[in-house]
């Protein structure tokens, strides 16, 4: 089976070289706006292109701020505690994700919550979240409660798995009956779209990754954005040193962060950000293209839910079971393709063995038959 696959792939890359699982591509503006950016002397803290960034990250994801950070992780960290995630709360998210969605938790000092993810998303499951709320959950005044545990469960952070959103309406319906924010880790989506909207727009906030291995890269950088221009601010204000406004006095009223994005990166997103509808389109064709070779070798390519977009930026497939896939990943990967399984569920690292957890059959499942393929632009 591998070898038809390994063939493939190699027909579609045009290349019998090493295949990397994703690598950024420049074909605008970069080299341009770069220049300019060292020309004008302005390639950290403060520029024009942060600005601009910001702006047409705003623009592109259809909220109402958007505020450029140091990268992805920082940008969860600054917003859970933008919805008031505290010391001792907890924050419920999927065991079925990268390891920063989790440590984003810990860094706010809070506990993560385990819970399942569908079949169909990969993402967190609202029923999952409803089922463990409605045996754990309580209501007080200022929030929502674990019984069990007598902490306050102060967010929920889906994470749109490879690109492909989450049941969002049905998320928010819980969220909302449990008074519960939501803070997407939309890392992975730029770009998806769900019932018509981008994600990223869906939650009380949500956190983007510019990493160099993302759809749109800044070499590495993220994004908070927000539709509440208050949450917006604070953002702004937290992640540039929490600085009171003034001509020349330093006066900081709470510990704030040094997460701006510097200006050079902040061009090279820029122009990056300029070329996201050709990357989208081109990764559409590779999908159709995989879609139909393995529809024909009786191998599942995962696609999208029909009300929703997905931005393709990981590409997967399905196998039949756990040694299925280590042959796969050892052939693919010692013939010069690159493959990568999913990620190991979060409670088997040390650091989260202990949280809290429901049966995770969906996630279990994923987890031994997942394998992520070369998803770059084809030039
Ligand atoms: C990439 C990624 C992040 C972190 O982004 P960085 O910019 O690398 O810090 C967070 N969550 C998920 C799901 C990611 O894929």
């Amino acid at each position: 089976m591998s070898k038809k696959v390994i063939n493939f792939i190699q027909d579609c890359f045009k290349t019998k070289e090493f295949i990397p699982l994703h690598v950024p591509s420049f074909i605008g503006n970069e080299k341009k706006y770069l220049e300019n950016c060292i020309d004008s002397t302005f390639v950290s803290s403060i520029g024009k292109y942060v600005d601009l960034f910001e702006n047409r990250m705003t623009a592109y994801t259809q909220t109402s701020k958007a505020v450029a950070v140091v990268n992805g992780t920082s940008a969860l960290q600054v917003s859970l505690r933008l919805v008031g995630v505290k010391k001792d709360d907890e924050v419920i998210t999927q065991a079925l994700t990268f390891v920063a969605t989790a440590n984003a938790i810990i860094y706010n000092n809070a506990i993560p919550i385990f819970l399942d993810v569908d079949l169909d998303t990969m993402g967190l499951s609202p029923s999952a979240v409803d089922n463990f709320l409605n045996e754990f959950g309580e209501i007080r005044e200022d929030g929502c409660y674990n019984k069990s545990t007598g902490r306050k469960i102060s967010a929920c952070m889906p994470m749109h798995t490879f690109g492909f959103p989450v049941h969002l309406d049905e998320l928010i319906t819980v969220c909302k009956k449990w008074n519960i924010p939501i803070v997407e880790d939309a890392a992975e989506s730029l770009g998806s779209i769900y019932k018509g909207k981008k994600t990223g727009g869906f939650g009380e906030v949500a956190s983007f990754s510019f990493n160099g291995n993302k759809i749109v890269t800044s070499g590495g950088g993220g994004v908070i954005t927000t539709n509440n221009l208050d949450l917006g601010k604070r953002a702004k204000f937290l992640t540039t040193t929490a600085k009171d406004p003034h001509p020349y006095e330093y006066y900081h009223s709470e510990s704030g962060y040094n997460f701006r994005m510097p200006n050079i990166n902040a061009a090279l997103a820029c122009a990056q950000l300029e070329s996201i509808e050709v990357f989208l389109k081109n990764k559409r064709a590779l999908a159709n293209s995989y879609k139909t070779f393995f529809d024909k070798e009786g191998i599942k390519f995962r696609q999208e839910n029909p009300e929703t977009k997905a931005n393709y930026w990981l590409m997967a497939i399905e196998l039949n079971n756990k040694a299925e896939r280590d042959l796969f990943l050892k052939e693919t990967n010692s013939s010069s393709v690159m493959t990568r399984p999913i990620w190991q569920l979060m409670f088997r690292l040390p650091m989260f063995k202990n949280c809290q957890r429901d049966s995770q059959d969906n996630a279990r499942f994923l987890e031994e038959r997942i394998v992520n393929i070369p998803s770059s632009y084809i030039k």
